[in-house]
């Protein structure tokens, strides 16, 4: 694998970036793995990755039904936090978050992770109790999250409008300076390229379309479009298509699957230093390094494997960030595109083992899932690796649809990401 370095990308640049070779090797299936991950994403591919590296457990094949990273990891708005309220909550995704940190010197591969703070808008009195909650709730989980009044909001992100007859006013908002940006598609190349220097095979244009049990009801392996593969332990981390896959093995999962959209802006300099959220009108934004503002959407109404949704509900979003940054009137949309999110209950994940022996789980991250990619991908690889889960993700397992001990972060994640 070459290692990236200053100086080897000079070299490259002095070559005019002719001689780059292929990052990972595009592997065809072999006939049994140790492990099997199903699905390409950026938490499939961390966990193959963790798997090989902390357990080395390097028979390990990714099955992608399409190209990795082309699923909800390569389309959503790359917004990280850990502000979430409850305790179980507070440390599975502050476990990522502080994942990303070292990721880039992890994978030797540039995550663009920006700390730039992450704002959530206060509108009524609501907002203010509920985020005011959050705030202590996270601090007692050393989880940094703090107060702004509308005047520190606007000065952190100078195009707010913080007028009182505004439409949205904005009556103060949480902090989270540690929340911020990565760059998406660097994440599912910077795993993968890590994992297959390690042994695991990348294996795109496969996908799974039956999950084979023995006799016992345990794990056997996999059907695929590319012939059946054999494997005692498979992990599931499928995002939107998680209940298809799961019916294969039999099992019904307590999920729906919903559009979710998200839009750019033509590019333009750099005026939106953070990211900026409001749940309540469902709206939020940030500006990549390209210059094109990033807007996201809530989900639509009506579940669907449409990867597109409704033209109202970018239409309703668009109308909210013009009321609250009004000096982005008048720039162009430049494109829009939808994912499909798969949603819990309780909106909180499922991650953990199944009533299927050997089989794995991850998934449920709804809306919010790509802020957690290093930790789910850990945690996923150490579940499979100790046929346990962590005590991080112990809490996020299937049967809490059946005892009631949900981990209820719907305030969180009503459009929330
Ligand atoms: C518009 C949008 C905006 C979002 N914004 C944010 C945000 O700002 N912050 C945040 O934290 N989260 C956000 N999310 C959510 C986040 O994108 C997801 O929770 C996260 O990326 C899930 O990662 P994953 O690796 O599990 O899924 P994916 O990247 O979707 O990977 C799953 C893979 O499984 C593959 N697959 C499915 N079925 C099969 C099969 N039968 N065989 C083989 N492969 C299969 C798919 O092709 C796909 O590549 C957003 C999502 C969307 C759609």
């Amino acid at each position: 694998m070459t290692r990236f370095s200053a100086f080897s990308l000079f070299a490259k640049a002095l070559g005019a970036h002719k001689d780059w070779p292929e990052q990972w090797p595009d592997a065809a299936p072999k006939t049994t793995y140790d492990a099997i991950i199903v699905g390409g994403g950026g938490h499939g591919l961390g966990a193959a990755y963790y798997l090989a590296k902390k357990y080395g457990i390097t028979n390990v094949a990714v099955l992608e039904k399409g190209w990795i990273g082309g699923g909800n990891t390569g389309r959503n708005t790359t917004i990280i936090r850990s502000n979430y309220l409850y305790d179980e909550s507070a440390h599975l995704y502050d476990h990522a978050v502080k994942l990303w940190d070292g990721l880039s010197q992890e994978l030797n591969y540039n995550t663009m992770y920006s700390k730039r703070g992450v704002m959530m808008l206060a509108h009524n009195v609501h907002d203010i109790q509920s985020f005011k909650r959050h705030i202590h709730a996270n601090r007692l989980n050393g989880v940094d999250n703090e107060w702004l009044t509308p005047e520190e909001a606007k000065a952190y992100c100078p195009p707010l409008n913080i007028a009182a007859d505004a439409r949205y006013p904005v009556l103060g908002a949480a902090l989270q300076r540690r929340g911020g940006t990565a760059r998406h598609d660097t994440v599912a190349w910077g795993y993968a390229r890590a994992a297959a220097a390690l042994g695991v095979d990348i294996i795109q244009n496969c996908a799974v379309t039956g999950i084979r049990r023995g006799a016992d009801g345990a794990i056997e392996g996999v059907e695929t479009t590319r012939g059946y593969i054999a494997s005692k332990r498979v992990g599931v981390s499928a995002a939107g298509n998680t209940s298809v896959v799961m019916q294969m093995a039999g099992l019904d999962f307590p999920l729906e699957s919903y559009p979710l959209q998200a839009l750019v802006s033509e590019p333009i300099k750099p005026t939106f230093p953070c990211v900026v959220m409001s749940n309540t009108v469902h709206a939020y934004m940030s500006q990549s390094d390209k210059g094109e503002l990033v807007i996201g959407a809530g989900t639509d109404q009506y579940v669907s494997y449409s990867q597109r949704g409704a033209l109202h509900i970018v239409e309703h979003t668009l109308a909210a960030i013009c009321e609250i940054f009004p000096i982005y009137r008048r720039v162009r949309m430049l494109r829009t595109w939808g994912g499909i999110v798969d949603v819990t209950p309780d909106r909180s994940p499922i991650l953990g083992k199944t009533p299927v022996k050997g089989l794995y789980v991850n998934c449920g991250w709804g809306t919010g899932g790509f802020k957690a990619t290093p930790g789910a991908g850990d945690l996923l690889a150490y579940t499979i690796a100790k046929d346990e889960p962590h005590r991080i993700n112990a809490p996020f397992n299937l049967d809490r649809f059946r005892n009631g001990r949900l981990i209820d972060e719907a305030a969180a994640a009503a459009v929330a990401h």
